[in-house]
């Protein structure tokens, strides 16, 4: 039995794990789960599973909660060291699938406390990277990902020798945009950006992948689990979303993994590493018929080539775009910006980030803060 704790179980992600556990439960037991503050969804959840240990960040909803559990011994923690806690409480495996830089200190929590990571949650390597990879190299940690993209590259490389990456192609389903120009996108509303064609995911990465930041993220985040530069790694729209990712080899092979866009598959090949475990669904190619290939639109989706610009200065401006888009994609979704203002003011505030080539956590979180500044005070 494998012992799971889940970050942001309330999520997308999080319940999509939760159904893997549903279906294997000669394999799995929850012992922990955190979330944002849906109070609701977390009892239903820790009652279900029979948890040990809940945690909510919001500390109101916590307190709820506290209320909800007062019949059981669930243990309830709260605010983001009740996060952190959890995260480094006794397991296996911590899946960190919290949306945000919310995610970074709670990997670092369940770093230090030696456990296994699933990592859902990019943003903890946009914005902490080097850290994160100096402190699994000094644990002894193991870091799997999540993200389907990575998740491919990665199934890819398994029995590559050493040193024989020489490229990523890195795939885009190039979301509810594709094709459209800046025109076309000036009055798009919150509802269309949110219709995804391929994938159903929570509303954050949603606008992201119709901004193109969600793949700017992405290179970022291949940048620091595959040890690459920027340059090694090319981005190809590829609008059905069936090869999840491909790595060329230094003899011109290329490897790729494909299969239907399901996140199951790679959260559960995180979860069961390096085994392989049931199929949820079984891909048919002859009913996919064709899949194409196309160079993504950089003069119209911006925050591409921004992404790779921030990774390519280093330092502090990764966490800058990041923390600057999450508070524009919070805006928007709010109605308080339109669609193309989120590149704009995503721009502004990592052109204003006051970079450091050394940085502690510290920094990057003060860096975090200074960018979403920005983005407030110009609209
Ligand atoms: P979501 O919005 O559906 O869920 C986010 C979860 O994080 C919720 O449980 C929420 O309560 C929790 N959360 C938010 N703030 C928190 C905080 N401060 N502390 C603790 N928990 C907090 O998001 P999602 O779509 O599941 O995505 C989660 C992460 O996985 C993101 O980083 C996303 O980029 C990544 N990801 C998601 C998908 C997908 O298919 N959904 C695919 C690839 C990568
Ligand atoms: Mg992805």
């Amino acid at each position: 039995m494998k012992r799971l704790i889940i970050l942001g179980s309330t999520g997308s992600i999080g319940t999509q794990a939760l159904d893997i556990v549903r279906a294997n439960p000669d394999k799995y037991t929850v012992t922990a789960l955190a979330a944002g503050s849906n109070a609701e969804i977390l009892e239903k959840q820790a009652r279900e599973f029979d948890v040990k240990t809940v945690a909510l960040f919001n500390e109101k909803a916590a307190a709820d909660l506290k209320v909800r559990l007062a019949d059981t011994d669930v243990k309830v923690l709260s605010g983001e060291s009740g996060v952190c806690e959890l995260a480094a409480s006794d397991g296996d495996i911590v899946l960190n699938a919290i949306v945000g830089i919310a995610g970074l200190r709670p990997t670092l929590a369940a770093i230090d406390n030696g456990t296994t990571i699933a990592l859902a949650n990019k943003e903890t390597l946009v914005t902490g990277g080097e850290i994160v990879n100096r402190r699994l190299v000094e644990k002894g940690v193991k870091l799997l990902p999540v993200d389907s993209e990575h998740s491919a590259i990665f199934q890819s490389l398994q029995g590559a020798p050493e040193g024989s990456l020489k490229k990523i192609l890195l795939t885009a389903s190039g979301g509810p945009f594709f094709g459209k120009t800046r025109e076309q996108l000036q009055n798009v509303t919150v509802k269309e950006a949110l219709n995804h064609p391929n994938w159903s995911m929570g509303a954050k990465i949603t606008i992201d992948s119709a901004t193109l930041m969600n793949k700017g993220l992405e290179v970022i985040e291949a940048v620091h689990l595959f040890g690459v530069a920027a340059s090694q790694i090319e981005v190809l729209v590829h609008r059905q979303s069936i090869l999840h990712s491909a790595v060329e080899l230094s003899d011109g092979a290329v490897i790729a993994q494909l299969g239907t866009p399901d996140m199951k598959l790679p959260i559960q090949y995180a979860l069961t590493y390096p085994e392989r475990d049931k199929c949820f669904e079984s891909l048919d190619l002859l009913k996919v018929g064709t899949l194409t290939f196309e160079k993504p639109d950089t003069d119209t989706f911006r925050l591409l080539p921004l992404c790779v610009e921030a990774i390519n200065r280093g330092g502090l401006y990764p966490t800058a775009i990041n923390g600057a888009n999450e508070e524009s994609v919070k805006l928007f979704l709010e109605g308080k910006i339109k669609f193309l203002q989120i590149a704009e003011l995503n721009e502004k505030a990592m052109n204003a980030c006051c970079n450091k080539r050394e940085f502690t956590i510290e920094d990057i979180f003060a860096a975090d803060k200074a960018a979403r500044r920005v983005v407030r005070e110009a609209i």
